[in-house]
């Protein structure tokens, strides 16, 4: 072999090379899955593009893949699609009554637990309640009551607050425990109360023997179970209403004010009264300023909580 066919050969075989390698190339940028097309980006980058889509240039380097419309599946049979399961909506029994802080309010007294249910009775027989609906405006009223009690008790400020309380007086009255324990109770610990109201009428006087001069509410210590007179929530703005909801939701959590004068100094230093006040001379300011707080903190301590 003389030299020049040398020469020629090797050029052949380095022109396969590279076309091979080229093609080697060629098949690496087009191997898509089965179906799937490939588009090559500007900067020579390939993609792979699934079924009913098309590549489109995104950028220098990308493609994005974007879905096209089919005309030719929307006429004649279409695939069933498949739907998860939807419980069907029904209106509940009862209407929603509102949750405030830790207490959970509920219209439903008849899957209350044994202790709501004796004391519902004793209302019912022994002081001869009439026990009426909760429905339409006037639970519209409690539950907007509520979200008051919500607003105001599940605030920091509402806190401060209420440690604020010993500067003013030097402890509870009727009340052993911390001002902790009791943030705890009324804004932590899940606290179930049944609401009922009841309509007075002379065969039904709903007699009101507890001298603690509430006659417009009554709850049974420790029991969460809280009876309102339908007239009074009915005529009360929403700041009284708020006031006694919360004063009778204290006494089902074990607030106690027993043997106190109402509307005396000891008496509103007690727990139920005491929250009851805040509750209702809340304002605006209370929510961001201390001094605010103060205030109120001061009035409802000196006696003002009427
Ligand atoms: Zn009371």
């Amino acid at each position: 072999m003389d030299r020049k066919t040398k020469w020629i050969f090797r050029g052949c075989m380095m022109l396969a090379f590279c076309l091979s390698l080229t093609l080697l190339a060629d098949a690496a940028w087009a191997r898509c899955r089965r179906g799937w097309r490939s588009y090559r980006a500007k900067n020579g980058r390939s993609f792979c593009c699934p079924p009913g889509t098309k590549g489109y240039y995104r950028g220098y380097r990308g493609i994005s893949c974007k879905r096209v419309a089919r005309r030719g599946r929307r006429r004649g049979y279409r695939r069933p699609t498949r739907r998860s399961y939807r419980r069907p909506t029904r209106r509940p029994r009862f209407e929603r009554a509102g949750y405030a802080g830790s207490l959970r309010f509920s219209f439903n007294s008849i899957q209350a637990n044994a202790a709501v249910r004796r004391v519902k009775t004793k209302y019912f027989h022994r002081k001869r309640c009439r026990v009426v609906g909760l429905y339409g405006r006037s639970a519209q009223k409690f539950r907007s009551a509520a979200a008051r009690i919500n607003r105001v008790i599940s605030s920091r400020g509402f806190s401060n607050a209420m440690h604020m309380h010993h500067r003013y007086y030097r402890r509870w009255e009727r009340y052993n425990g911390s001002t902790k324990k009791i943030l705890y109770h009324i804004q932590r610990r899940r606290w179930k109360v049944v609401v009922n109201s009841f309509a007075r009428t002379r065969k039904y006087p709903c007699r009101a023997d507890v001298a603690n001069g509430h006659t417009n509410a009554f709850a049974n210590l420790g029991v969460g179970f809280l009876l309102i007179s339908k007239n009074y929530l009915n005529r009360a703005n929403v700041r009284d209403l708020a006031r006694t909801v919360i004063h009778e939701a204290m006494h089902t959590l074990g607030y106690s004010h027993r043997g106190l004068p109402a509307w005396r100094k000891r008496y509103n230093n007690t727990v139920p009264p005491f929250v009851g006040c805040l509750v209702k001379y809340w304002n605006n300011a209370a929510y961001r300023s201390r001094s605010a707080q103060a205030k109120i903190v001061r009035y409802c301590t000196t006696g003002g909580g009427k």
